[in-house]
């Protein structure tokens, strides 16, 4: 039930910002999901038009979902990219962050950790 509180924030977000704007209709919203979050797109997807079919401004609403890749950086030998196979368990198992190049475990998650709304359309 993860996802479920993350949609309820992005639902939070999203509605706050419409009123914020004065929106009379959210025609589209669109996420950004971190690789690493191990948030399920399609979990996160349907919760938040779950959501959305409750209120008429959001009713029509568009959801838009990015999953974003992963990129880590080590500080050992200043390698940068995706980090080693996260394979099909990925979204069971918390990968274990080593670097790719030198074997050193002291990467920094560059992104794919993040949730977040990036864009909203609305119509005043
Ligand atoms: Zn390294």
């Amino acid at each position: 039930m993860h996802e479920f509180s993350i949609a309820q924030q992005i639902v939070d977000v999203v509605f706050r910002t419409a009123q914020e704007n004065e929106a009379q209709l959210i025609e589209r919203v669109v996420v950004v999901i971190g690789e690493l979050t191990l948030l399920s797109e399609e979990q996160v997807r349907f919760w938040l038009q779950e959501f959305f079919s409750h209120k008429p401004i959001s009713r029509e609403a568009c959801v838009e979902i990015i999953v974003q890749p992963a990129l880590i950086r080590c500080s050992h030998c200043g390698f940068e990219g995706a980090p080693p196979c996260p394979g099909p368990e990925a979204h069971f198992l918390l990968p274990i962050l080593a670097c790719p190049r030198c074997g050193q475990s002291g990467v920094t998650i560059k992104e794919g950790r993040e949730c977040l709304v990036k864009k909203i359309t609305v119509k005043k």
